[in-house]
């Protein structure tokens, strides 16, 4: 079934008390048990509301199976403790989200996981492994550089090793890359971002075939990030207009790269669909759209990030990604502000580096605001 009907289709379950179309809610947390072949209950990952929305990703992802969380970093972080013991050791990409490089620079060392931050090169993941590596664990595009990660390269190599391979594909969408077709184990999404897709919930997806997951879900049940039914709801009635949203967000991320590409007072353009970045190739191979991401750095001696923000008026200096509305920050100052100096220097995260969620307005709105905000004056 083509995406654009899976996202409005799939999973659905109608209500059958009114002929309503779409999903009831089923807020309960207590079912009676006697006569039902499953006990459900929110924390089992099992109700109506769930499910619904786990077919339709299930469906959009190609996955056998899938869990919801109550955050992006719930997800990643019963992911890595599904498959990582004290004594293991995992390889991860370096240029990942924030958050997930604090997880495992703060907490890994307290479970005795060992880990070693690789590039997003083949040869580097392969470099890396050890004995008792368990995990290897990617991203892509990657969050802020937009830097592209060979994902089948990255899956064969755990297959050849029998390492389980996850990756976080937030920043693609479903619609734009699907990671279980190219061989990975595990497929990881912020639900905040695209899938929710209006900047008002906060939830998490794992998905991947029903071993996997049966795993990941005796994890889940016991660190307990389940997510409710309200949300769950509306999450799945976001999910409906994916594709349309991520279909206007991808041609309005071009248009936006293309200006930039020719502004003087930009260094640097980071989006993988412009043919001079790095990962335009692979990109080409594995994405079906490049994604509405993108990074750019300001010749600060021209415009500096702080005075380019404060004089924009329609796009609004924000956290988080992925909405209807055009957000963009400064990632030493948000996203990576964890980090040390020199971590942020050794990943090329430069203080004028900006991150642009290009969101779904007319694209010559969105240029017009920028052409102004960095006009000198
Ligand atoms: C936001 C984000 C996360 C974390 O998700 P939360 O919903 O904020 O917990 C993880 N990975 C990427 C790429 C993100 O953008």
């Amino acid at each position: 079934m083509p995406k654009h009907t899976q996202c409005v289709h799939s999973g659905a379950r109608k209500d059958k008390a009114t002929r309503g179309l779409n999903t009831p809610i089923y807020p309960s947390s207590a079912y009676e048990y006697l006569e039902a072949p499953e006990n459900i209950y929110p924390r089992y990952f099992n109700t109506p509301n769930e499910r619904a929305v786990v077919e339709k990703l299930c469906a959009l992802e190609a996955a056998e199976d899938g869990l919801l969380f109550s955050s992006g970093m719930a997800a990643i972080s019963t992911v890595m403790l599904a498959f990582l013991s004290s004594g293991d050791h995992a390889v991860i990409q370096r240029d990942i989200y924030g958050g997930t490089h604090h997880l495992i620079t703060a907490d890994f060392d307290r479970f005795r996981i060992d880990y070693t931050f690789v590039s997003n090169r083949p040869e580097a993941i392969t470099a890396a492994l050890r004995k008792n590596t368990r995990l290897i664990y990617i991203e892509s595009p990657s969050n802020p550089l937009l830097m592209i990660t060979d994902i089948a390269a990255a899956a064969a190599i755990g297959r050849d090793h029998h390492i389980v391979t996850a990756i976080d594909n937030t920043f693609a969408s479903p619609i734009n890359q699907n990671p279980l077709a190219l061989g990975i184990d595990i497929v990881m999404h912020s639900a905040t971002k695209y899938l929710g897709g209006h900047s008002d919930l906060c939830c998490g997806a794992v998905l991947g075939s029903t071993a996997r997951i049966h795993q990941v879900r005796k994890a889940a049940v016991n660190l307990g990030g389940s997510l409710n039914a309200l949300t769950c709801y509306l999450l799945e009635r976001s999910i409906k207009t994916l594709a349309v949203r991520v279909q206007r967000h991808n041609a309005n991320a071009r248009q936006v790269a293309d200006f930039l590409v020719r502004q003087p007072a930009v260094r640097q353009v980071n989006y993988p669909g412009l043919e001079t970045h790095p990962g335009h190739d692979i990109a080409r191979r594995q994405m079906k759209g490049f994604g509405g991401m993108l990074s750019f750095e300001l010749d600060e001696g021209k415009c500096t990030a702080d005075q380019f923000l404060r004089r924009l008026k329609l796009i609004t200096p924000a956290l988080s990604l992925g909405g209807v509305e055009t957000i963009i920050c400064a990632s030493a100052k948000t996203s990576h502000v964890k980090l040390t100096p020199a971590e942020r220097q050794e990943l090329g995260i430069s203080d004028g580096l900006l991150r642009l969620s290009v969101g779904i307005e007319d694209p010559e709105d969105l240029i017009a605001d920028i052409t102004q905000a960095l006009s000198p004056r």
